[in-house]
C-alpha cells in the first residue's frame, strides 16, 4: 500500500492534529481514486460525505476553470453577479423544501456556518436569551463555539474553559430536551442524522416534537445539514423526511463537491436580526466559491441527485444487510452505517478494506460508514459488497 511515510529524513510539515494517513491519493474520477503507485480504489467515503457528484466532476471542474479566468474575488464592499445568483439558487432550494422565504450567508466551512447560526441565535434572542441546546453525540465543527455546541465532552476537555451558553441533552429524548429549556434558551441546534456520531437517524417523531417545542417557547429550530444536506439522504435536506420546517439551516460539505464553501439559510424575519457589521467573512460569497455552488446545484438538479441517493442507498443498504457478519444497517439514502455488532472491530475491517481497494471509515468502534458519491453505480456497489463479504469471512 502506498503511503507517504514521514521519517526523521522526511519529517511531516503539518501541525499534528491528524493521525498519520494510511494512503496518499493523487487522482480521482467519479467513485474511483488512485494512489501514488497507481493502485485503484473505490471511494465509498466520498471525502467524508463531501464528494456528492464524484471526483473530478467535469461540470464542477469547468465551472472552476471558467470562473478562475474571469473573476475570483472582489470583497463584500462590492457585489458580484455569481454570488447573487448562487444565493438565489440556495434560497430557491430552501423555498421548495420549506415553502418559506429566506436569505443566505455564504462562508467557507461547516464550522463557520454553525458559528454564524449560533451568533444569529444570540442576535435574534437578544440579551439574556443566548443559550443554544444541542445533542450529545452531535458534531458541529471545531471552532470554539461550534465545538461548544458539539456534544462530545472529551473534545471539550483539553480546551476548557469552553464558551458560555451551551447545553446538551440525549439525542432523541424529547423529555430531556423539554427539561433543558428555560427563558435563557434561544435555539435548538440539531442534526437530522448524527453523522460523525455514528450515523444515527433521528427517531420517528423527534424532529416534529422539537418543532412543536420551539413554536411553544419561541425558540429557533436550527438544523445542521452540513453532512445530510445536498441530496445525501435521498431528499435535498434531511429535515424533509420528517415533514418539518426549520427556521435556520446550515450546510457545507457536498455543497462544494470538494471546494471549501458553506452557507447558512434563515427565514427572512430571523435573518434580518443581523444588520451590517454584525457578521462577515472576507471570502463570503467570493465569486469562485459561488460559481462552484451554482454548478453543483445545477448539476444535482439535472441528474436528480436526491432520487439517485434514495435508489442507490436502498440498493447498498439491502446488499450490506445480507452480508454475514453485518448485524444491522442504519442511515438514510447514501449515508449508511453497517453495524458489525459485539466483538466487531470496525477499524481492522476498515484497514483490510483499504488494502483491498475500498475506502470507508470506522465511524464507531463497531460500525463502518459508507457515503459514496451519489453518482455511484450498482456495479461499483456490487464490487464493494463482494470485497466486504470476503474481508468479513
Ligand atoms: C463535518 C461537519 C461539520 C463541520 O464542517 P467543517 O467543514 O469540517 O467545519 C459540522 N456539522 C456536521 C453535521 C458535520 O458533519
Amino acid at each position: 500500500m502506498s503511503a507517504t511515510v514521514f521519517t526523521d529524513d522526511n519529517p511531516s510539515p503539518f501541525i499534528p492534529v491528524f493521525a498519520p494517513p494510511a494512503v496518499t491519493f493523487v487522482r480521482g474520477a467519479g467513485t474511483e481514486l488512485w494512489d501514488t503507485d497507481g493502485k485503484r480504489y473505490l471511494d465509498f467515503l466520498g471525502g467524508l460525505a463531501v464528494i456528492g457528484l464524484g471526483h473530478a466532476n467535469p461540470v464542477v471542474a469547468d465551472a472552476i476553470a471558467a470562473q478562475a479566468r474571469t473573476l475570483l474575488h472582489v470583497s463584500n464592499l462590492f457585489a458580484n453577479p455569481v454570488a447573487i445568483e448562487a444565493a438565489q439558487m440556495v434560497n430557491a432550494l430552501l423555498h421548495e423544501a420549506t415553502g418559506l422565504d429566506g436569505l443566505t450567508f455564504f462562508c467557507n466551512s461547516g464550522a463557520e456556518a454553525n458559528e454564524t447560526a449560533l451568533k444569529l441565535a444570540r442576535k435574534f434572542g437578544g440579551r439574556g436569551r443566548h443559550v443554544v441546546v444541542s445533542a450529545y453525540g452531535s458534531f458541529h465543527g471545531r471552532t470554539l463555539a461550534a465545538l461548544a455546541a458539539t456534544g462530545q465532552p472529551t473534545k471539550h476537555e483539553p480546551f476548557f474553559p469552553m464558551p458560555d451558553g451551551f447545553r446538551h441533552v440525549a439525542y432523541g429524548d424529547v423529555d430531556a430536551l423539554t427539561a433543558a429549556i428555560d427563558p435563557s434558551v434561544s435555539a435548538v441546534l440539531i442534526e437530522t442524522v448524527q453523522g460523525e456520531g455514528g450515523v444515527i437517524p433521528a427517531p420517528e417523531g423527534y424532529l416534529g416534537a422539537i418543532r412543536e417545542l420551539c413554536d411553544e417557547r419561541g425558540m429557533l429550530m436550527m438544523i445542521d445539514e452540513v453532512q445530510t444536506g445536498f441530496a445525501r439522504t435521498g431528499r435535498w435536506f434531511g429535515f424533509q423526511h420528517a415533514d418539518i420546517v426549520p427556521d435556520v439551516v446550515t450546510m457545507a460539505k457536498a455543497m462544494g463537491n470538494g471546494f471549501p464553501v458553506g452557507a447558512v439559510w434563515a427565514r427572512t424575519d430571523i435573518a434580518t436580526a443581523f444588520q451590517p457589521g454584525d457578521h462577515g467573512s472576507t471570502y463570503s460569497g467570493t465569486a469562485l466559491a459561488a460559481a462552484v455552488v451554482r454548478a453543483v446545484i445545477t448539476e444535482m438538479r439535472r441528474i436528480d441527485a436526491p432520487a439517485l441517493a434514495a435508489e442507490k442507498g436502498a440498493y447498498l443498504s439491502a446488499k450490506l444487510a445480507a452480508i454475514p457478519g453485518v448485524v444491522s444497517v442504519r442511515g438514510q439514502g447514501l449515508l449508511v452505517a453497517a453495524e458489525l455488532g459485539v466483538g466487531g472491530d470496525a477499524k481492522t475491517v476498515c484497514n483490510a478494506l483499504l488494502d483491498n481497494g475500498v475506502v470507508t471509515n470506522a465511524v464507531t468502534g463497531t460500525a463502518l460508514r459508507f457515503a459514496p458519491p451519489l453518482t455511484v453505480s450498482k456495479a461499483e456497489i456490487d464490487e464493494v459488497v463482494q470485497i466486504l463479504e470476503r474481508v468479513l469471512a
